[in-house]
């Protein structure tokens, strides 16, 4: 597999598949530009060999959230605000290019939403071939989305020689540094995994136990590891399809040198709100009408200092909801011990939206190793699962 740096671009019409799905208010102003800027470095590298770029990305699931007549919403999906930044950030004009329009032979494109066409999730021929029409070389920087089959990511790399189509810098870093955690022998090695659902991470838990020291788990999956454990939690939120899995992995991390830590104590809240009466109590016994949305003063410490002590730390998923600050504090906790490692000289990922969310929430974003774009894609990268997005540029 080619790197961009390695490929003849001298005036050739560059095709690159980013990930441009950044969020937007209701009246389409973009409030978080983070995927936009990390592609920067290789749009300008672009730039600087050749005077046609053509740039395409998804936004949202249009298909999904189709009008009330049936039809695409094109106002709420359009890209046309990210050509409109992307034209202030670059200082030249970024023209808006539909499916449908003549190829251009100079200037700075980008397509219109390529979840417009049916044919991109579905990974269609017909329409890959179409897109690749639009340049002579192609660039996959799109990490967010290299998990994914579709059509800009991954079909439309059979439309062009092995020597013509390569990754991107982004999706480059990417890589290097999920290959850096995967292959650390510095320990001891921490994972932190949290979020919403035991079922999403079941795949990270199973690969981190074979290779980490401590695997610390928050959010609201440790209330279904808990609960399997015979412990009270109330109204928190469990997935009681579940709990046998969840003792099934507690079982098998005993056999395993990994040490499972679950909260001790917890924030709870007699309602899933800021301004909801809270209690700090043990994990496990929470009282009747209260849930757990948040890992406590005590949890918070314990798993600061292993984090501290640890030479390697992955962090995926939040402690808590932290997008209410009354329930933030442990995931800041975590980001805060985080920062630390890195100032010790260790090495730090984070990984996966909302903990990237919440550490940039803390402000401590510039204080770890390296944060990843893409959630999903890095936990299928980090289990060893393979990326289409990657293997169609190898095959
Ligand atoms: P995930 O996408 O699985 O990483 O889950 C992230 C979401 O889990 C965030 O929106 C959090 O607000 C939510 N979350 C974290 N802890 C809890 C909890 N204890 N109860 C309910 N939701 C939670």
């Amino acid at each position: 597999m080619y790197t961009i740096k390695e490929l003849e671009l001298k005036d050739k019409r560059i095709l690159m598949r980013l990930d441009f799905n950044v969020p937007m208010d209701g009246h389409q102003a973009i409030t978080d530009d983070t995927r936009i800027r990390l592609a920067l470095p290789t749009i300008k590298y672009a730039m600087q060999h050749s005077e046609c770029i053509v740039m395409m990305s998804h936004l949202g699931r249009p298909q999904k959230k189709r009008l009330a007549d049936g039809s695409i919403d094109i106002k709420k999906f359009s890209l046309a605000p990210v050509a409109s930044y992307l034209s202030e950030l670059l200082g030249k004009q970024v023209a808006l290019l539909q499916h449908d329009e003549e190829i251009p032979d100079i200037g700075l494109f980008l397509l219109e939403n390529t979840r417009f066409d049916a044919g991109e999730s579905k990974g269609d021929e017909k329409f890959a071939q179409r897109l690749a029409g639009f340049g002579e070389v192609y660039i996959n920087d799109a990490f967010g989305t290299a998990h994914r089959r579709h059509a800009s990511t991954a079909t439309i790399a059979e439309y062009f020689a092995a020597d013509q189509r390569a990754i991107g810098l982004l999706m480059e870093s990417e890589l290097a540094f999920a290959k850096k955690l995967l292959d650390s022998k510095e320990s001891p090695i921490t994972a932190i995994i949290g979020g919403a659902k035991v079922t999403d991470k079941i795949g990270i838990i199973e690969t981190l136990m074979d290779r980490c020291d401590h695997l610390l788990i928050g959010g609201a999956m440790a209330y279904t590891f808990i609960k399997a454990r015979g412990g009270k939690v109330a109204n928190s939120l469990v997935e009681d399809d579940k709990l046998d899995l969840a003792l099934d992995i507690l079982a098998k991390a005993e056999r395993k040198s990994t040490k499972i830590h679950l909260p001790v104590d917890s924030v709870t809240a007699n309602a899933f709100a800021n301004e909801a009466d809270t209690l700090i109590v043990n994990s496990d016994m929470i009282p009747d009408g209260y849930m757990g949305l948040d890992i406590g003063p005590q949890a918070s410490a314990a798993y600061g200092d292993i984090i501290k002590a640890s030479k390697t730390v992955f962090w995926n998923g939040p402690m808590g909801v932290f997008e209410m600050p009354s329930f933030a504090k442990g995931s800041f906790a975590v980001a805060q011990a985080i920062a630390e490692v890195d100032r010790n000289g260790g090495f730090s990922l984070v990984g996966g939206g909302d903990s990237v969310a919440a550490i940039n929430a803390s402000g401590l974003a510039d204080q770890v190793s390296f944060i990843s774009s893409g959630g999903g894609a890095m936990l299928e990268f980090l289990e060893g699962k393979e990326l289409p997005g990657l293997t169609a540029l190898t095959t």
